[in-house]
């Protein structure tokens, strides 16, 4: 695909910062568990973490092929930054955006450009949580397990089961409130500095201006932010595959056996020659996804596509990357181990394969 002028330009400014910056820190932040505030700041700065804010409320108005080419880079050396910042625009920027009225957006967005807030998600469709009418209010209680950018007290977009109510799913903005409480979840085997926390809501009161849109449209709010996050996390699948690539043909190089780099071994150059093309026909999707939201048409199928075939492309290409490393791609002291671990997670949220799968089959037979 030919990117335009900024696309180019943009790709290159993220390939340069995530190279210079965030590589240096990424192995340590994934052992510690460090949420990375400081690259997350540089980032907006940069006006990454304002992406998809629209330049009237301080943003930088890119398009989504402009965003994904930077999360593909940033993924290429770190996907738990990558996520962070793509939870951030899709998962609380865009529904805000696009369901929002006028004064939740000038509330949450020009903040959400600045890095002076890092917006999160909480999407509880099962028992774990739910909503209860109160008045005019609802009343939620449960747990959401698994909340990214959580660790970063910043507000996040809600979606609550609603128990005898006027509607099934609450689609809502959740901000900083003395009955909500951030637990530290049990470790998490990827993507260990996304910001990942448990998220308990004791009896919190959500008033009508929290609500996203009418009160019956919470299953269409979620149904587009999930096919707005699929292509970016499609996006990050792409990177964190190219950057397992990239590793392994480096090491492939280096590795000398039989005297001889290993990279001559027709097995190998085999395995390389596979990844390269798994990664093509992803990216290509993504791309593709990305210019239908650009051009204001729909999403479904593209989106559900381009994130099962960068899904099972990560971690069919992180699992070879492994085997190119031979016994030392299972050793910490190497980065492989760590794409194979964020690929399996990435994989899964903002829905599974199996999900994505369902969507295909439904908009294929009609
Ligand atoms: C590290 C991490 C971070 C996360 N962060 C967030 C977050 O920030 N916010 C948030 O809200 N959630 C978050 N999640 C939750 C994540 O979105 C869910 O785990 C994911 O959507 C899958 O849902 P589930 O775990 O309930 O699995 P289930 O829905 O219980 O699925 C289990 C299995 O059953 C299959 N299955 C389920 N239903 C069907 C069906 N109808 N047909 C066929 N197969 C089916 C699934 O494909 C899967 O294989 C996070 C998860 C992880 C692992």
């Amino acid at each position: 695909m030919n990117l335009n002028q900024e696309c180019i330009m943009l790709k290159s400014e993220l390939k340069k910062f995530s190279q210079q910056v965030i590589l240096d820190k990424a192995d340590e932040f994934d052992k510690a568990g460090t949420f990375p505030i400081d690259h997350i700041k540089q980032l907006a700065d940069m006006g990454i973490l304002g992406a998809l804010v629209p330049e009237k409320y301080d943003g930088a108005g890119l398009d989504l092929i402009g965003f994904v080419v930077s999360l593909e880079e940033m993924s290429k050396v770190c996907a738990s930054t990558a996520t962070v910042v793509a939870t951030h625009n899709a998962f609380f920027v865009y529904p805000i955006l696009k369901y929002g009225d006028e004064d939740q957006k000038k509330k949450y967005l020009p903040g959400a450009a600045t890095g002076a807030i890092v917006g999160g998600f909480a999407c509880v469709e099962t028992n774990d949580a739910g909503a209860t009418k109160a008045g005019d209010a609802y009343l939620i209680t449960g747990t959401d397990p698994l909340v990214f950018n959580a660790a970063s007290q910043g507000p996040f977009t809600g979606f609550f089961p609603v128990k005898d109510g006027d509607c099934t799913l609450l689609a809502c903005v959740v901000d900083e409130d003395a009955k909500i409480a951030r637990k530290e979840t049990s470790a998490v085997l990827g993507l260990r500095s996304a910001g990942i926390r448990q998220v308990v809501f004791n009896d919190l009161t959500l008033s009508a201006s929290s609500i996203l849109g009418s009160l019956q449209n919470g299953h269409a709010v979620l149904n587009a932010t999930r096919d707005c996050a699929a292509i970016c996390l499609a996006a990050i699948l792409v990177g964190i595959a190219q950057g397992a690539l990239d590793e392994a043909i480096k090491y492939a190089r280096e590795r000398i056996q039989f005297d001889q780099p290993i990279i001559n071994f027709g097995m190998v150059r085999e395995k390389i020659a596979l990844m390269a093309i798994h990664i093509e026909a992803s990216r290509q999707l993504v791309y593709d996804a990305a210019l239908l939201y650009d051009a204001g048409k729909k999403l479904q199928p593209a989106a559900s596509k381009a994130k099962y075939l960068a899904g099972q492309t990560a971690i069919e290409v992180t699992t070879q990357a492994i085997q190119i490393f031979g016994g030392y791609g299972y050793m910490k002291d190497y980065p492989v181990e760590r794409y194979f671990r964020d690929a399996q997670v990435v994989n899964v949220i903002g829905g599974t394969p199996a999900m994505q799968k369902e969507l295909i089959a439904k908009e294929t037979i009609g």
